[in-house]
């Protein structure tokens, strides 16, 4: 029980940091973390991710069966998505993060690729990043079209709405999506001004470096 109850910790722990700090807001937002035996912890529906209680985290069995706590987030397909296509991936962090969602808003944005590579880190910790099309909160066509993208790509980014991304641990999935936010930020920065991005030669390089899950 250590594992989980460590890992229960760390999903309230997270979600207070990414609340406090203004990354999501009210109820929104979503966290989820593999367990050992094969089923998953995560964050409850209609929970603040700043008020997390680790004993009411919802549990789910292998199958995705909820088996314990709260009732799971009504976008716990875009997690169990997520971990079919990448059976590797510890964690999977979703938010509706102000800048990625405004980048997300953006019509004529290159839907396989909406942002440039800015950064290093943004190439090492998110690489390329597709556009999942809009569909309503909930709509099952919306896990279908981002399961098309999982198996190929561990960050999409769901069309005017925010984020899901998966890593092997909960403090990557964390650092990735924040990396993901900031540079959402930096190109909104730096909107109208010719930029200098990375030569597709050094993000393969960075990317070779660091493989995700
Ligand atoms: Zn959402």
């Amino acid at each position: 029980m250590s594992i989980e109850s460590d890992l229960r910790e760390a999903v309230c722990r997270t979600g207070a940091s990414l609340f406090n700090r203004g990354l999501t807001h009210g109820s929104t937002g979503n966290i989820s973390v593999s367990l050992p035996d094969g089923g998953w912890l995560m964050t409850p529906t209609g929970s603040s991710l700043g008020t997390l209680d680790p004993a009411r985290i919802s549990k789910l069995d292998g199958s995705g069966r909820h088996v314990d706590g709260d009732a799971p987030t009504k976008e716990s397909f875009l997690h169990t998505t997520m971990y079919a296509e990448r059976p590797a991936a510890g964690a999977v962090v979703h938010l509706h993060s102000t800048y990625s969602v405004a980048v997300s808003c953006i019509d004529g944005i290159d839907e396989h690729n909406c942002l440039p590579p800015i950064t290093a880190y943004y190439a090492m910790r998110i690489g390329q990043l597709p556009l999942v099309p809009y569909y309503p909160p909930g709509d099952k066509a919306l896990a279908e079209a981002v399961g098309s993208l999982a198996g190929r790509h561990h960050a999409v980014l769901l069309a005017n709405h925010g984020p899901v991304v998966a890593a092997s641990t909960l403090s990557a999935a964390t650092d990735a999506v924040e990396e993901l936010e900031e540079t959402a930020r930096l190109f909104l920065l730096l909107e109208g001004r010719s930029l200098r991005i990375l030569t597709d030669t050094q993000v393969a390089d960075l990317q070779k470096k660091f493989k995700a899950p």
